[in-house]
C-alpha cells in the first residue's frame, strides 16, 4: 500500500501560515489584496474563481473579482491589467484563462507587473524560475507539488525525476524547480520514445499531459513517488488524473490522489504568492 500524499492537510497548513502572515502584515496597517480577472462566463473558471475567492477569505486576504463580459476587447483587458498594476492596494492579479477564444492570452499575462504576477507566469518570473532566484513567484502548481513531494521525501538531491509533460505552466517550471532542489530531471512529452522504460527508473514521477489514466503500473518502479498534476474526465465523466491510480498506487511508494492533490495545493500556493508580494510592497515601501 503506498502513502497517500493528501492535498487536504497541507494545503490546510499552508494557509495556516499564510494567515499568520496576514495577520502580521495587518499589524503594519497593510491588508493583502489578490484581484482577480475573469472574462467570459465558461462554468469551470467561475468555480475557480469561486474558490479562490474562499480561499482569500479563510487566510484573511482581500478578494477582488473583476467580471468582464464574453464580449471584452483585447484593449480592454489590456487597460484593465495596466489600472490594476498601478493600483497600490493591489498585491497579486491574476487573469483567470483560459480567455474567450477573441483574445490573446500572451499579451494580457505580459503586461502583468512582474512584481504582481502571483501566478508566476510573466516572462520575468519564468525566468527568474529558471535561474533558481528566490525572488521568483513560482509558478502555483509546480510550486505545490515541490511541498508535496517534500512531505515524504524531505532529501530530494540526486534523485531521478521524470517529468511527463513540457508545458510552459507545469511541465517547465516543474523541471526547474526539480533541478533547484538537486534531482537528476528527465522532461518527456508526445514525442519521447520508450517512455513506459524512462519512466520505470524514476524515483519521483510527475505527470502532466492532459490524458486520463495514462499512467499505469507498467510506468512506476516500486521505490517511485508519483505526483499526478492531470485533471480529466474518465469515461463516465468523473474526475480523474493523468496516472491509473487503482493499479499504480498498490505499485509505488507513495503517490498524490485526484481529487483531492495537486489541485488543491496549487490554490494555497497562490494565497503563499500573494502574501509574498504585499510582504515585498511592505519593505518596498519600508
Ligand atoms: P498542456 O499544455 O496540454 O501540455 C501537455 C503536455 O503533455 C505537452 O507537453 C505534451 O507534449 C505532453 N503530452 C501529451 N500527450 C502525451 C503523451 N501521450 N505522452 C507524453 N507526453 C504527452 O497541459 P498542461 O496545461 O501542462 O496540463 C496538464 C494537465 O494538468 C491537464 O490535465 C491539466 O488540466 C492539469 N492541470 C492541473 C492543475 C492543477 O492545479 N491540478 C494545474 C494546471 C494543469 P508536446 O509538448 O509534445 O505536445
Amino acid at each position: 500500500m503506498a502513502q497517500i500524499i493528501r492535498g487536504k492537510e497541507l494545503a490546510a497548513l499552508c494557509k495556516q501560515q499564510v494567515a499568520e502572515r496576514v495577520k502580521a502584515l495587518e499589524e503594519r496597517g497593510v491588508k493583502p489584496c489578490l484581484a482577480v480577472v475573469l472574462v467570459g462566463e465558461n462554468p469551470a473558471s467561475k468555480v475557480y474563481v469561486a474558490g479562490k475567492e474562499k480561499d482569500c477569505a479563510e487566510c484573511g486576504i482581500l478578494s477582488r473579482v473583476l467580471r468582464m463580459p464574453e464580449t471584452t476587447t483585447q484593449e480592454e483587458l489590456l487597460d484593465t491589467v495596466k489600472a490594476l498594476n498601478k493600483d497600490e492596494t493591489v498585491h497579486g492579479i491574476l487573469v483567470q484563462l483560459p480567455l474567450p477564444e477573441h483574445l490573446s492570452a500572451q499579451p494580457i499575462i505580459e503586461t502583468i507587473a512582474p512584481e504582481k504576477d502571483v501566478d508566476g507566469f510573466t516572462p520575468i518570473n519564468t525566468g527568474l524560475v529558471s535561474l533558481g532566484d528566490a525572488r521568483a513567484f513560482y509558478p502555483c502548481t509546480p510550486s505545490g507539488c515541490m511541498k508535496m513531494l517534500y512531505s515524504v521525501c524531505p532529501d530530494l538531491a540526486g534523485k531521478r525525476a521524470v517529468v511527463l509533460g513540457r508545458s510552459n505552466i507545469v511541465g517547465k517550471p516543474m523541471a526547474s524547480l526539480l533541478l533547484a532542489a538537486d534531482c537528476t530531471v528527465t522532461m518527456c512529452h508526445s514525442k519521447t520514445k520508450d517512455l513506459a522504460q524512462i519512466c520505470r527508473n524514476a524515483d519521483i514521477l510527475v505527470a502532466a499531459i492532459g490524458k486520463a489514466k495514462f499512467v499505469t503500473k507498467e510506468f512506476v518502479g516500486k521505490d517511485a513517488i508519483v505526483i499526478d498534476v492531470g485533471m480529466n474526465r474518465d469515461e463516465n465523466g468523473k474526475l480523474c488524473g493523468d496516472v491509473d491510480f487503482d493499479s499504480v498506487e498498490p505499485a509505488v511508494y507513495a503517490i498524490t490522489p485526484v481529487p483531492g492533490g495537486v489541485g488543491l495545493m496549487t490554490r494555497a500556493v497562490l494565497m503563499e504568492n500573494t502574501v509574498k508580494a504585499a510582504e515585498n510592497a511592505c519593505k518596498t515601501l519600508a
